[in-house]
């Protein structure tokens, strides 16, 4: 898979046998929007509120999933640690949709080659 811009390809094949590298790692913003939020709620049975209280952090005007520690650094409170997984992936942000074609990276390769196992360069 390519993206215009970009100097790197993804293979989404390496997803299989990754173990979720780019939802755990070193701590990071995982931001959420106002409908992704009402989404993730709904898929969990929850109220907006509940589901606010429980696992985001609000960072001046915005949301972020909250974090746990995980293997000496940081996971997203939604990754599975068992099954190495997300679980509410049919639900999950923009932000996770659109990885790794993330601006960010655009100039900073090195870091997406060590996050995640699919990266092909061009
Ligand atoms: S919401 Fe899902 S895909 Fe996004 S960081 Fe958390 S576990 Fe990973």
């Amino acid at each position: 898979m390519k993206c215009e811009g970009y100097p790197y390809a993804f293979d989404p094949k390496a997803c299989q046998s990754c173990t979720g590298k780019c939802c755990i790692g070193e701590s990071g913003y995982i931001w959420v929007s106002q409908e992704e939020i009402s989404a993730i709620a709904l898929k969990l049975s929850l109220s907006k509120e509940e589901f606010i209280n429980n696992y985001l952090l609000k960072i001046r005007y915005r949301f972020t999933i909250k974090e746990i520690a995980y293997e000496g650094g940081y996971g997203c409170i939604f990754f599975d640690m068992e099954k190495k997984m997300c679980r509410i992936y049919d639900v999950r942000p923009q932000q996770c949709r659109t990885f790794p074609f993330w601006e960010y990276f655009k100039e900073n390769i090195d870091e997406v080659v060590t996050e995640c196992p699919g990266i092909i360069r061009l």
